[in-house]
C-alpha cells in the first residue's frame, strides 16, 4: 500500500497506473508503427526526413532509419526503436516488420486486458505461441539452393531503389559474404564489418564496385614512384620513418659547430639503416601509418619502393589481412617473413582526387566503392548494401530460407489458430491474438499495394489451404503465387528474429503497470528551441 508519506516523495513526478499506463504505452507503440507501416514491402513509399537543426535531408524506405532519426520522447516508443535497431544488427533486415508486429501484439493484448484477461496470462500465451511458431518455422523452411541467396537478398532490398541497382548491390553483397566466409567452431561465419566503404560522387549507383582490398583517397609519396598493376610484395609499417626524437628531454649545449653536423649525420645514418632493412626484404610497396622523412623518401624512390604514408590503423589492418602480411612496428626489424602479396596496385582519378587501389590475394577484407549522383543517393545505396550484406552474412551462418510476401506469417497464423484450442485456459485467447498480429504483415503489404487488406488476407488463407505455406502475395502483380517460383524468399533468421524480438518487446511493455514521469526541472534550458531561434 502506498502511504501518504510515500506519495509525497513522488510529488514532482507524474504517474500513470495499471490500465491507463498500458493504454498509453500501446498508443505510443501504435503511433510509432503507423509512422513506418507505409514503407513495408515492395510497394512501400519513401520517407523524407528533415533534420530540424541543420536542415539535412534523408530520403529512405528503411524502417529503422526512419525510427533512428525520429526525435521520440516516449519511453515505450524508445524501447521499440531499440528493438528495431537490435533486429537490424542481428539480422540485417526485418526492422519495419518487427515494429509492426510489436505494435499489433500490444494492440491485441490491450483488447484482451479490456475484457478482463490479466497481462501475466497474455505473456504466458504469447510465449507459448512464439515457441510453437518458431518450431513451425523450421518445418516451413527450405535449405537455400541455386540462386536462392541472391533472391532472398534482393527481397530484403525490395522497395529500395530500382531493380537494376538492387540486383547489383545484392550480387556484390553475396560475393563479399562468400569471399569473407570461413569456418568457426559453430559452423560457417562471415563478418559484414570487414567491408569498408568509400564514396565516389558523380557516377551512377549501378557502377558501385567491390574491391578485394583497399581503396583510399591517397597519392603516392613521390610522383616518380611506379604502379604495380601485376602485383608484388607489400610491407606494412605501423609507425613511420622519421628522425627519432630522444625519449628524454635534454638540452644540448652546442660548443662546436661540427656537433650539429655530426648529429645530423647520425640521424641520417639511422634513417638509411631503416630504409635498407626495408629494401632488404625485397618489397615493392610500403604502406606506413605515420609520416616519412624527406630523406627517407628519396632513398625509397632510389630503392624502387612505392610508398604511401599516413594510412590509418584500421585500413592498415584490412591491408594486412587481404595481403597476408604481418604489420611491422619498427622498420629496422622488418623481415622477409613479414611481407604479404598484392595482386595489383593501381591509381585512379575520381573528380580530381587520386585514389590508390591495392588488391590483395587473400580474402580478409574488402572495400565497396559506393557510387551515386548525390550524397543522399550514395547514403541510401550504402544503407541498402548494409542490409544486403547483413542478410548475405546471415545466410552464410544459416542457409535456410522462408517464403516472403506474407506467406510465412499467414502460415504461422493458420497453424496457431489450429493449435490454440489444444491449450486449455485463457492462454488460448492470447495465442489467437498472436495469430492475429502475424496476419498484420500480409494485410499491410496488401494495403501498401493499394489492394483491399481484408480480401487479400482471405484470398491468401484460402490459397494456402489448397497449395500450402509457400503460397504468398506477390505485390508486384497482385497475384497469389508460389513464393519460391516468384523469387520472393526471406532468410530464416530474419523472420525468426522479427517474431521473437517483437514478442519480447511486447511482453516487456505489457509488464509495465506503473509509469513514473519525473517532471523536468524548469531551470534546465531547452537547447534545441534556443538554437533554432537564432
Ligand atoms: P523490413 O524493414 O521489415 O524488412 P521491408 O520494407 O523490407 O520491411 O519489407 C519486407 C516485406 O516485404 C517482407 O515481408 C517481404 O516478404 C515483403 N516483400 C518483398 N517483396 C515482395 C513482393 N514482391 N511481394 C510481396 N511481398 C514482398
Ligand atoms: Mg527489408
Amino acid at each position: 500500500m502506498v502511504t501518504q508519506e510515500h506519495e509525497s516523495l513522488l510529488s514532482d513526478t507524474e504517474r500513470t497506473h495499471g490500465r491507463t499506463a498500458l493504454r498509453n504505452n500501446v498508443a505510443a507503440a501504435s503511433a510509432l508503427a503507423d509512422a513506418v507501416r507505409s514503407t513495408l514491402g515492395p510497394k512501400g513509399l519513401d520517407k523524407m526526413l528533415v533534420d530540424g537543426g541543420g536542415g539535412e535531408t534523408i530520403v529512405t524506405n528503411d524502417g529503422v532509419t526512419v525510427l533512428e532519426n525520429a526525435e521520440v520522447e516516449h519511453p515505450t516508443a524508445k524501447m521499440l526503436i531499440a528493438q528495431s535497431s537490435a533486429q537490424d544488427r542481428q539480422a540485417g533486415d526485418g526492422t519495419t516488420t518487427t515494429v509492426i508486429l510489436t505494435a499489433e501484439l500490444l494492440q491485441n493484448a490491450l483488447e484482451l486486458v479490456n475484457i478482463g484477461v490479466h497481462p501475466g496470462l497474455i505473456e504466458r500465451g504469447y510465449r507459448i505461441a512464439s515457441k510453437e511458431a518458431i518450431n513451425e518455422l523450421s518445418n516451413i523452411s527450405k535449405k537455400s539452393s541455386g540462386n536462392d541467396s541472391l533472391k532472398s537478398v534482393m527481397t530484403s532490398l525490395s522497395g529500395k531503389s530500382d531493380e537494376g541497382v538492387r540486383e547489383h548491390l545484392s550480387k556484390l553483397a553475396i560475393q563479399a559474404a562468400s569471399a569473407l566466409s570461413h569456418e568457426v567452431e559453430s559452423g560457417m561465419y562471415a563478418d559484414a564489418s570487414l567491408v569498408k566503404k568509400i564514396l565516389d560522387k558523380g557516377r551512377p549507383s549501378i557502377e558501385s564496385e567491390l574491391v578485394s582490398g583497399l581503396v583510399l583517397a591517397k597519392d603516392k609519396l613521390h610522383s616518380e614512384m611506379k604502379m604495380y598493376p601485376k602485383g608484388g610484395k607489400i610491407l606494412i609499417l605501423d609507425g613511420g620513418i622519421s628522425r627519432r626524437k630522444p625519449d628524454i628531454d635534454i638540452n644540448l649545449k652546442v660548443t662546436d659547430t661540427g656537433m650539429i653536423a655530426e648529429l645530423n649525420a647520425q640521424e641520417l645514418a639511422d634513417i638509411e639503416n631503416r630504409v635498407s632493412a626495408i629494401a632488404a626484404t625485397g618489397c615493392n610497396l610500403l604502406c606506413v601509418r605515420d609520416g616519412i622523412d624527406d630523406d627517407a623518401r628519396e632513398m625509397l624512390l632510389k630503392a624502387g619502393i612505392t610508398c604511401y604514408r599516413r594510412i590509418e590503423k584500421p585500413e592498415l589492418e584490412l591491408l594486412a589481412r587481404t595481403t597476408g602480411s604481418t604489420m611491422v612496428h619498427d622498420a629496422a626489424l622488418a623481415k622477409v617473413d613479414d611481407l604479404g602479396e598484392f595482386t595489383s596496385l593501381t591509381s585512379e582519378n575520381w573528380g580530381g582526387v587520386t585514389h590508390m587501389k591495392i588488391v590483395g590475394s587473400m580474402k580478409g577484407g574488402m572495400t565497396l566503392i559506393v557510387r551515386g549522383t548525390s550524397k543522399a543517393r550514395m547514403d541510401e545505396v550504402s544503407r541498402g548494401f548494409d542490409d544486403a550484406m547483413g542478410v548475405a552474412c546471415g545466410l552464410v551462418r544459416d542457409p535456410r530460407v522462408l517464403p516472403g510476401g506474407g506467406a510465412t506469417q499467414m502460415a504461422l497464423a493458420r497453424f496457431l489458430r489450429k493449435f490454440a484450442p489444444t491449450v486449455s485456459g485463457r492462454e488460448q485467447l492470447a495465442i489467437d491474438a498472436f495469430a492475429g498480429a502475424l496476419e498484420s504483415i500480409p494485410r499491410i503489404l496488401a494495403e501498401n499495394a493499394g489492394l483491399s487488406p481484408l480480401d487479400e488476407v482471405l484470398r491468401l488463407n484460402a490459397a494456402q489451404e489448397s497449395n500450402g505455406p509457400w503460397t504468398g502475395l506477390n505485390m508486384l502483380n497482385g497475384e497469389t503465387e508460389e513464393m519460391h517460383d516468384a523469387g520472393i524468399i526471406e532468410p530464416f533468421s530474419v523472420t525468426k528474429n522479427a517474431i521473437t524480438g517483437a514478442m519480447e518487446a511486447a511482453v516487456s511493455v505489457l509488464r509495465i503497470d506503473d509509469v513514473l514521469w519525473a517532471n523536468q526541472d524548469p531551470s534546465i534550458p531547452d537547447w534545441k528551441s534556443e538554437e533554432s531561434e537564432d
